[in-house]
């Protein structure tokens, strides 16, 4: 939230948490309470931020946001369960701060809660909510979804504060993570570090009094919006002006917020190992990379974008012909409605992060590409390539892997491409943001209900 002169207003955080949790919130209505920002008010009714329902606001102070969020959050918990550990600043002060912001968080809710209100705590952000919840005889259900990847025991276990935040989660009636391999590292993390008896089928947690359900519900797409947007003559339209402004015979795609956990330095590698290996290509290829800035009040990200910037000159340089670049790179965040028009006019899609929770750019180019196939390249370290098996498959840490799926990808015949993609689009197109959100609510209400999961 901003304020400006005319009062405060809201931007869209470009992400796929804030896009999942506003789709969910319009769809089944109730009060979204989360730090927006300073200087805003508490309360703060749709008439002034247009979106479609209240926000209440959480209170942080400027060093409790960079040390609980920029801190604890993106520079601790992000890289561990990313499997980066050695990214990891792990410092007491951090862990405080974030204490104290849950707690916080914790105070706003319980003091919002009605009897039989549903509470849905988003992310890694808020882990210890739950168990304060609980502690505090809220009368209200609680789940958890846990956006991100989950990582084994050897990777979790070296926070000292694990058991705190195993506990704090499980003060939860439903935890939801993104994959199935997230269940089991969870599970595998509770049996070694609480010792508490763990069920495997159903995933439950056996606590004294109380059983905790633990599922996998990959979160989907709004799949109508961007399946009709796609079609739509008008972005039909920007998406051939885009293709003859990049004059070549096919484009690639890559869209990513500035993060490491995204591979794109990787990728670059993978390409430029593709223009060196495959001269032929050369004048043929148009790649673009998106790419959103984001934590820039992390030092890593910044030294990041140099790599980035340093990695796209030396491309553009190497392999710019009559004018032409074979790499164009934007810096910036998209508007919907202009990044379907890149969906619609890319031949592939390269999404290849080292490690993503699930990947929503993987399941809008399918949804915005079914009617006219395009190639899916998928890194195996997402958690879309669960569902996605038809991509092509791709270990984003191989180069050369890299540049042999490019080339697949580019000379893909069409009725292969025709082939995949039905495949792909019938998944997304079953497993969407309505479905997702639903079958949260459901579990969430009724943690025996079983869930269809197949497509
Ligand atoms: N996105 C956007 N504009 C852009 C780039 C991305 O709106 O210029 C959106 C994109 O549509 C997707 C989200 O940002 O919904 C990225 O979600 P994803 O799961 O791929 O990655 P995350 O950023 O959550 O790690």
């Amino acid at each position: 939230m901003v304020r400006g002169p005319q009062g405060v207003s809201a931007l869209r955080t470009v992400g796929g948490l804030a896009g999942a949790l506003d789709d969910a919130l319009r769809l089944h209505g109730g009060t979204w309470i989360a730090w927006v920002g300073q200087h805003v008010p508490d309360e703060l009714p749709p008439e002034t931020t247009g979106l479609a329902y209240p926000i209440r606001a959480v209170r942080l102070k400027e060093r409790e946001v960079s040390h609980y969020y920029a801190g604890f959050s993106n520079q601790v918990l992000w890289p561990l369960c990313h499997m980066f550990p050695s990214r990891c600043r792990i410092q007491q002060n951090y862990w405080m701060a974030y204490r104290a912001a849950n707690e916080r968080f914790a105070a706003t809710v319980a003091a919002s809660v009605t009897r039989n209100d549903l509470v849905w705590v988003h992310d890694f952000h808020l882990c210890l909510v739950p168990g304060l919840l609980r502690g505090a005889g809220v009368p209200a259900r609680v789940g958890v979804f846990w956006h991100i990847p989950f990582p084994p025991p050897t990777v979790f276990g070296i926070l000292r504060w694990r058991e705190e935040l195993l506990t704090g989660l499980l003060g939860a009636d439903l935890l939801a993570f993104q994959t199935e391999a997230d269940v089991r590292n969870f599970l595998a993390n509770v049996r070694q570090f609480l010792h508490v008896p763990v069920v495997d089928d159903p995933p439950t947690v056996r606590l004294a009094g109380r059983d905790v359900r633990v599922t996998a519900l990959p979160i989907g797409i709004d799949y109508e919006h961007f399946h009709a947007e796609a079609t739509d003559p008008d972005t039909r339209e920007r998406a051939a002006r885009l293709r003859h402004n990049l004059g070549s015979d096919v484009v690639l795609l890559g869209v990513d917020r500035l993060d490491y956990t995204k591979g794109i330095v990787e990728r670059l590698r993978g390409f430029e190992r593709f223009l060196e290996r495959q001269p032929e290509w050369r004048r043929r290829v148009c790649f673009v990379q998106v790419t959103v800035p984001s934590r820039d009040r992390v030092p890593e990200y910044r030294d990041l974008k140099r790599t980035v910037d340093e990695a796209v000159g030396r491309i553009a340089g190497r392999f710019t012909y009559e004018g032409r670049s074979p790499l164009r790179y934007l810096y910036t965040a998209l508007p919907r409605e202009q990044l379907i028009a890149y969906y619609a006019a890319a031949d592939v899609a390269l999404v290849t992060p080292l490690r993503d929770g699930m990947n929503l750019v993987a399941k809008e180019y399918v949804a915005c590409r079914v009617g006219t196939p395009g190639v899916l390249v998928l890194s195996e370290f997402a958690g879309a390539a669960n569902d996605l098996r038809e991509a092509v498959l791709v270990n984003p840490y191989d180069p050369e892997a890299l540049r042999r799926r490019i080339e697949i990808a580019v000379s893909m015949p069409p009725e292969e491409r025709a082939r995949r993609m039905r495949a792909l689009d019938r998944r997304v197109a079953t497993h969407t943001i309505q479905w997702w959100t639903a079958s949260f609510l459901q579990l969430l209400e009724n943690p025996a209900a079983t869930l269809a999961m197949t497509a």
